[in-house]
């Protein structure tokens, strides 16, 4: 069954995922904070695409550039001039618009769908947050904060090429925040003011930039598939031209279908050499690579992934959510896929008496070493089952009385809520072997 917007922000509050920022203030739009599932869950997605994008592949490094740049970074990457929204203002309501998102009535009657009010003429708003670094608050000290991530990469490109052992092509991975004034941000955390991004840049000989373009295209909607997003909830999207950013050739949005519709969680863009080129000419420096064989010298192009880490979670919890009836009851369960899931194992004894309570925390002791467990003593069986269901833990072992007598216990597995019963000295190769397999059901 799909989940609705409410249904899904109530869960995330009421299990640990993700609390209002400053709630206790009233909270302050648009701004969250990931509790103890939230941030365990984010780090997992961080880490799978992190292990996916650089540490299988022999030429991908890492990097983690500052969020606070030189400010003719973004004279040079085009975003002080371009990186804005239309918009329009109610004079009465004082309520903002971007010109795209209301009805096409009201732009022209100048109405505000609001109030009724009349709009102020459309004029553009720039995105970016700026800030001073230092004691004066004058034009001199004006930054940023980065808006994208991936100007940390391009300015880095030589440093990384003189010390990272690399040829092209290669591509340089980063994760970090980003940060845009954005002037409609609802449906949870799908389109916040501070967000994570997830991006690598590969960069390529120009004349293999649609070669390349095609493989990332492909390779990325496959990272989907195997962090067990379903495949009929994800679709390309081809920009028109209309849409295509200032710098791109081509770009595809990898699309989810979240509650409230299609909407982009990451985008791969063919950048051409416009950013290396734009780099060179405002700072001077060279940003040529030389081929070392053929002796070539030239800008690459560069084959952009971006995605958002933060909406790749709400993706991830939206498509999880599952309700069902059980024995006439409901079963709330998030289908993580292991790998993800902020808990792997549930440990519980049967009963907390007769020496089965020591037994099965010695037992989550022993498996911490290996993965990520939770100790739940409290309670009937089933309700502890449930309450790890709702979060997502995938697995769940009951030392029980026969633990005691041949050293045997029962997993439960939270998709099937299939029991079978194995040897202690098995559990970790069974969870292994099951982490490894695990494929949800359509
Ligand atoms: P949108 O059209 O949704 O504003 P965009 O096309 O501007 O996004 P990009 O600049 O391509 O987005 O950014 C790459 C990725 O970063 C997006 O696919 C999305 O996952 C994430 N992202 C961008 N803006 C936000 C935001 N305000 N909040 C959360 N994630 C974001």
């Amino acid at each position: 069954m799909g989940v609705t917007m409410d249904v899904l922000v109530s869960l995330c509050k009421r299990r640990g995922f993700i609390f209002p920022s400053s709630e206790i203030y009233g909270g302050l739009s648009s701004a969250w904070d990931y509790g103890p599932m939230g941030v365990e869950l984010k780090k997992r997605i961080q880490e799978f695409w992190w292990r996916e994008m650089t540490q299988l592949h022999d030429n991908i490094v890492g990097l983690d550039a500052a969020i606070m740049m030189h400010p003719r970074v973004w004279e040079a990457s085009g975003h002080v001039e371009n990186f804005t929204d239309p918009l329009v203002d109610c004079k009465k309501c004082k309520n903002r618009f971007r010109t795209d998102q209301i009805p096409e009535e009201n732009m022209k009657s100048h109405k505000c769908p609001e109030c009724g009010g009349e709009l102020t003429d459309a004029r553009r708003f720039n995105l970016m947050f700026k800030t001073h670094m230092g004691p004066l608050e004058d034009e001199g000290s004006l930054i940023y904060l980065r808006p994208e991530t991936a100007q940390g990469i391009y300015v880095n490109f030589k440093n990384v090429l003189q010390t990272g052992r690399v040829k092209i092509p290669f591509g340089i991975a980063q994760v970090g925040k980003a940060f845009r004034n954005e002037i409609t941000t609802k449906n949870f955390i799908f389109r916040t003011c501070e967000f994570e991004q997830m991006e690598m840049q590969y960069f390529v000989h120009p004349s293999e930039d649609e070669k390349w373009f095609e493989h990332w295209k492909e390779k990325r909607f496959q990272y989907y598939l195997d962090l067990g997003v379903r495949k009929n909830k994800l679709r390309f999207h081809q920009h028109g031209p209309g849409e295509l950013a200032h710098y791109a050739k081509k770009a595809f949005d990898i699309e989810y279908e979240f509650p409230f519709g299609w909407s982009e969680l990451e985008g791969i863009h063919n950048r051409t050499d416009y950013d290396l080129k734009r780099h060179t000419e405002y700072s001077g420096k060279d940003l040529a690579y030389l081929d070392e064989v053929s002796k070539e010298r030239y800008i690459p192009y560069i084959i952009e992934t971006s995605a958002g880490l933060t909406r790749t979670t709400l993706v991830v919890l939206a498509d999880a959510y599952d309700e069902e009836e059980v024995q006439g009851e409901k079963r709330v369960v998030l289908h993580f896929h292991p790998r993800v899931a902020p808990i792997t194992v549930g440990v519980f004894p049967l009963v907390k008496k007769d020496g089965l309570a020591e037994l099965a925390g010695n037992l989550e002791e022993e498996l911490r070493e290996e993965f990520r467990t939770f100790y739940d003593e409290g309670g009937a069986i089933g309700r502890r089952y449930r309450r790890q269901d709702e979060v997502g833990t995938p697995f769940c072992i009951t030392v029980d009385y026969q633990t005691k007598e041949d050293g045997t216990v029962t997993v439960r597995f939270r998709d099937s809520m299939e029991q079978i019963r194995i040897p202690k000295t098995e559990i970790s190769s069974s969870l292994r072997k099951a982490i490894k397999d695990y494929r949800r059901k359509e």
